[in-house]
């Protein structure tokens, strides 16, 4: 029989050019002098997309302002159908979207439509919140006093995004502020434009339907840190929620602080897992070789740091080599693929020179180097590296936001949740044990010092039911589930007298 050979995938500026017409992206925001916005895949120009202006991005918040005068009036489970309507319309667009997400991020097929998904997920997640913006009611020593607090919309909230996920992100910050009554000013990261006209598109869409949103609820700013900095200095957006990395985050923490802005900062990560003498290795295995090398390293999530207990090292990291050495690293359009390509040249070359440290401090790396193979070549695709180290030193202790997993071997339980802590971020963790104890520990107070603790799987890749973010230099935002909410919303206590004398707290007396 024959054996088929899978055609190659289309050019990659005709197919994310037909996919923005498809969603409806109009002509206008393109222009030649624009910003060029590439296709890690190919290296190829997409567009040229025309940047905001500092002059736009001022006018974008005012509008954005004025918009939220108007929404905050509209009741909360009415600005809900509006979120249900965005679901509505990013799941007839899914496939193009998660499409658009490949081409212009890298990632690989399944992870494209699974940050759609995740957009789909929080908007039904958000419209169910948007009939529980609960508050309580408090017991008061007053008689005949009723005392409660309520929630009411913020104001305008700025979202910062990162290119690593170029539309969750937005998504996870803005569902949950629409139906909060605030408005959204979105600056998505400069490498990461159309996915975000595209998401203005489908938004538009919804809005349509929806009838009576104001203008300027969504505005989008296009362009670098500069429009950046304009959201961030700007007194009339009282919260920001910036994701990205540290360096970012010092930026702009500071400045949020000094006009007393409210900031949700999810930075970078240097995630570790644990793998104890009683792990499931197999499943260990998988958990591992996923967290470290999908998305090619390029999730705040991904597994950096493993330690390895001594009597398991031997079984565990030589097959982990293998499967290295077998990874399938190529166009993330190919079916089979992991490992796509890196962001720009920029992530490789941070990638080799963490590598050289890693040497110079003693390490044996296994993999890395360009890749270059086939329809590579144009890409920087990285091989993933497996560095083995003799301690935690060096490039371990920081964040390269690349492939390389850091192994390391270990003795005793409590040393390694020191060193497991021993690093300035502190966002995803995980253990791989069956020792009740063990466990139970790592997850409790003496544990891991990370917004996310996780027992027997990865430390990547959560689901939004959860609160998510980390501690430490990742910045202590919280985002998404449980009760993230609160950010987006200012707290009011009320204290209601319904009687016809008046007791003042604590037993003052005032008599006039
Ligand atoms: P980055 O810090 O280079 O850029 C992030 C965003 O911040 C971009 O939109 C950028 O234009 C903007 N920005 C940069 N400096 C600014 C300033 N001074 N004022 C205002 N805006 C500014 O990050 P990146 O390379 O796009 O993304 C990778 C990083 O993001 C990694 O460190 C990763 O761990 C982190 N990340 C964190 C999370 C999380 O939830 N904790 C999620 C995704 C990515």
């Amino acid at each position: 029989a024959l054996k088929s050979v899978p055609a190659a995938p289309a050019p990659v500026a005709e197919e994310a050019r037909a996919i923005l017409k498809r969603l409806g992206v109009p002509d206008s925001v393109f222009a030649p002098s624009g910003r060029p916005a590439l296709s890690p895949i190919s290296g190829e120009t997409v567009a040229h997309v025309r940047e905001t202006t500092p002059e736009e991005a001022k006018a974008a918040i005012a509008r954005a302002d004025a918009a939220f005068k108007v929404w905050r009036r509209i009741p909360a489970p009415k600005r809900g159908e509006f979120v249900r309507l965005i679901g509505e319309e990013l799941r007839a667009a899914k496939d193009d979207l998660g499409r658009l997400v490949t081409l212009e991020a890298g990632k690989v097929t399944s992870e494209g439509l699974g940050e759609v998904q995740e957009m789909i997920d929080i908007c039904d997640f958000a419209v169910g919140l948007s009939r529980q913006l609960y508050g309580l009611t408090i017991a008061t020593e007053r008689a005949d006093h009723r005392m409660m607090e309520t929630w009411h919309p913020l104001g305008v909230c700025g979202v910062i995004s990162a290119f690593n996920f170029p539309v969750a992100v937005w998504s996870w910050n803005a569902a949950l502020a629409f139906v909060c009554g605030d408005s959204v000013v979105w600056k998505p990261s400069e490498k990461t434009l159309l996915t975000a006209l595209a998401t203005k598109a489908i938004v538009e869409r919804a809005a349509k339907r929806f009838g009576g949103v104001p203008e300027g609820l969504l505005e989008v700013l296009l362009g670098g840190r500069e429009i950046g900095e304009i959201l961030v200095d700007d007194h009339r957006v009282p919260v920001v929620s910036a994701t990205g990395s540290t360096a970012m985050g010092r930026q702009v923490g500071p400045k949020l602080a000094a006009r007393f802005a409210r900031a949700i900062l999810e930075l970078g990560g240097n995630n570790a897992a644990i793998v104890a003498p009683s792990a499931d290795l197999d499943l260990a295995l998988r958990g591992i070789a996923f967290a470290a090398m999908g998305t090619a390293g390029q999730r705040c999530t991904t597994l950096r740091r493993l330690f390895v207990h001594e009597s398991v090292y031997d079984r565990l990291v030589p097959r982990l080599k293998k499967v290295y050495s077998s990874v399938t690293i190529g166009d993330p359009r190919r079916e089979g693929v992991l490992v796509g390509p890196l962001i720009d040249k920029a992530a490789f070359d941070g990638m080799e020179r963490a590598l050289d440290e890693a040497r110079a401090a003693g390490g044996v790396v296994h993999g890395g180097g360009r890749y270059t193979d086939g329809e590579c070549a144009n890409g920087f695709y990285a091989r993933p590296a497996l560095v083995e180290m003799p301690e935690q030193k060096g490039p371990v202790l920081r964040e390269t936001f690349a492939p390389i997993l850091y192994v390391m071997r270990y003795t005793d339980f409590e040393d390694v949740i020191a060193q497991h802590n021993a690093v300035g971020a502190g966002l995803s963790s995980s253990i791989f044990t069956l020792d009740m104890r063990e466990a139970e520990t790592f997850i409790s107070a003496v544990g891991s010092d990370c917004g996310i603790a996780n027992v027997n799987i990865g430390p990547s890749g959560a689901e939004i039911g959860g609160a998510f973010g980390g501690e430490k230099e990742t910045g202590g935002g919280r985002e998404a589930g449980s009760d993230a909410w609160k950010a987006y919303m200012r707290r009011a206590t009320n204290t209601i007298n319904y009687g016809r004398t008046l007791p003042l707290a604590q037993g003052v007396k005032f008599d006039v």
